[in-house]
């Protein structure tokens, strides 16, 4: 049967995302600038997560594995937060879309005939409460469930959003979060 991208679409909505929309791979933009942003460490997380650069892979390794999917759904979550500034706001919403971005795979891995993903999300994995890259670059604990950053791939966002009527500003004193689940049709 073939696969209803509608249903992806609403099933996203239904565990609580915002915003949700198919996008083509050919939509995306991918820039090799933004991973300089990485490097320049304003999160604090380069180098200290497998799924975060440079432990995740080199950009061109990275963006070749992503154009391997015809398309992705995309979604975003919306969070209010007391200002600008506010990190630990900021932190907190991030604790509020992980769950719903993992809610989201498990509909994709149980109740989908999809076989083939690539799960990106925003940011690091914050699966541990440290990763084992800090470790001598052990290996990941749950590899099946870590997943890396749609900014480590160098995926332009706001030019995704704008592609696909995602609003890429959703008010004052708000902080959004996006995924996306590349995945083969059938
Ligand atoms: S699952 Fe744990 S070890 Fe693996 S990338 Fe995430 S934080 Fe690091």
């Amino acid at each position: 049967m073939a696969l209803d991208f509608q249903e992806l679409v609403q099933a996203a909505l239904d565990r609580k995302a915002d915003h949700a929309a198919i996008a083509l791979s050919s939509q995306i933009n991918f820039v090799p600038e933004f991973r300089k942003a990485c490097e320049q460490d304003t999160c604090r997380k380069y180098g200290t997560n497998w799924m975060c650069p440079p432990g995740v892979g080199p950009f061109e390794e990275l963006k070749a594995k992503a154009l391997e999917y015809k398309q992705g759904l995309f979604f975003q979550t919306v969070h209010q937060i007391a200002s600008s500034f506010d990190l630990k706001g900021m932190y907190a919403a991030k604790k509020v879309h992980d769950p719903i971005f993992r809610e989201i795979m498990d509909y994709f891995r149980t109740r989908t005939e999809i076989k083939r993903m690539l799960p990106l999300n925003a940011g690091a994995c914050e699966l541990c409460a440290r990763c084992t890259y800090l470790d001598d670059k052990q290996p990941c604990r749950f590899p099946d469930q870590a997943f890396p950053s749609v900014e480590a791939y160098g995926i332009d966002v706001i030019n995704l959003e704008k592609a696909i009527n995602i609003p890429y500003y959703n008010g004052k004193n708000t902080v959004s979060y996006v995924g996306m689940i590349l995945f083969e049709a059938e």
